[in-house]
């Protein structure tokens, strides 16, 4: 199949990128490199059936497909904080834009969305059927938001033009390919500890999340994708749940480091606690997700050595 990623040189869209063409698909990324990089598709590149289009997804784009993945979008609260105009603007005409495409061509579309949908659950874990907390006037209101309006987007336009839609709500993944200065808490705690500093744990710590490993995430996204009709909302993530304060604990046993933890404020309308019922992926699609955390981070660590050590 001629398939569309966009936001195809980010941290999950290159993994998804490379698996698709290694089972034999024609791949186009396209990604503005805001928050990716050519080094995360460096791989792909000489290959025959991939190819990287630097281009913004709010710009119209055209290219013939029979399915389209968009991931355009920046993930990390500091990414999608620093222009959060830009991260309204990326979620609603970037969606529009591949629904379009989508209508033009007859593609299937899969939405990249996310557990902020939930925004700070008071329902846990969270189910397909939550309608969700957010603040739509707080600093996360723009990425929650936007994805929000993404997925009602998916939907219109499945309803109003027939387009073939899928909606994954993604929790907490990580892995090898996250930028150094993502951000995020994997990223954050690994490079620091890797760098002898102390990692900077938010609050007291107690907050929960459940993360995911990208090849598990990836195995989620294309069995949707090919599900022969399952929409979504789907949510994909690993439901094991850990504290914040526990996954400091852990890179640190992992890495050898023994640093004190520097403690830094909580950002405003901070999930307290997330961990996805993943019974319905689990029913439709056979997600299982097998790589536990122990396993994910001493990759993700070793990834994050070798990228420092070059650096
Ligand atoms: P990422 O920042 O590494 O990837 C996003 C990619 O989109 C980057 O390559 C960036 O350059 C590109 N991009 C951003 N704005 C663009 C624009 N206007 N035009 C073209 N390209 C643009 O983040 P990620 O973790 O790989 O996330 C990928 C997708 O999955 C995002 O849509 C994100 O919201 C969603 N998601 C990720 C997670 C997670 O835990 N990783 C959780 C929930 C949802
Ligand atoms: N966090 C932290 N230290 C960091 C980065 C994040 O304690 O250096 C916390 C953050 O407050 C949140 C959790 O880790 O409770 C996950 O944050 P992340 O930015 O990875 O993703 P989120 O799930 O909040 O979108």
């Amino acid at each position: 199949m001629r398939i569309i990623v966009t936001g195809g040189a980010g941290f999950v869209g290159s993994h998804l990128c490379e698996r698709l063409v290694g089972e034999g698909h024609d791949v186009l990324a396209i990604d503005d490199l805001s928050t990716g990089s050519r080094d995360n598709v460096a791989g792909l590149l000489p290959h025959p059936r991939f190819a990287l289009f630097v281009h913004d997804v709010t710009d119209p784009y055209f290219a013939p497909a029979d399915r389209v993945y968009n991931l355009a979008c920046p993930a990390s609260p500091v990414h999608y904080q620093r222009d959060p105009v830009k991260t309204v603007v990326t979620n609603v005409v970037g969606t529009i834009n591949g629904l379009r495409l989508a209508a033009r061509t007859g593609a299937r579309f899969l939405q990249a969305s996310t557990s902020e949908v939930y925004g700070d659950p008071d329902v846990h874990p969270q189910t397909e059927d939550y309608r969700g907390n957010v603040n739509p006037i707080g600093p996360r209101g723009c990425y929650d938001e936007g994805k929000r309006c993404s997925e009602t987007l998916a939907f219109d336009f499945h309803r109003q033009e027939g387009v073939e839609i899928r909606v994954a709500r993604i929790f907490n993944t990580y892995g090898p390919r996250m930028a150094i200065d993502d951000g995020r808490v994997v990223s954050n705690f690994i490079v620091q500890a890797l760098r002898g500093e102390p990692l900077t744990l938010y609050g007291e710590g107690n907050q929960t999340r459940s993360f995911c490993y990208v090849d598990d995430l990836v195995d989620g996204l294309t069995s949707l994708m090919e599900h022969p009709s399952e929409t979504g909302p789907v949510n994909l993530g690993n439901p094991v749940e850990f504290t914040i304060r526990e996954l400091a604990e852990k890179v640190l046993a992992i890495t050898g480091t023994d640093r004190p933890l520097a403690h830094v404020e909580l950002p405003i309308d901070d999930p307290k606690q997330r961990r996805p019922d993943i019974t319905l992926a689990a029913r439709a699609l056979g997600f299982t997700p097998s790589i536990a955390l122990d396993e994910g981070l001493l990759r993700t660590i070793a990834y994050f050595r070798e990228r420092l050590a070059s650096a």
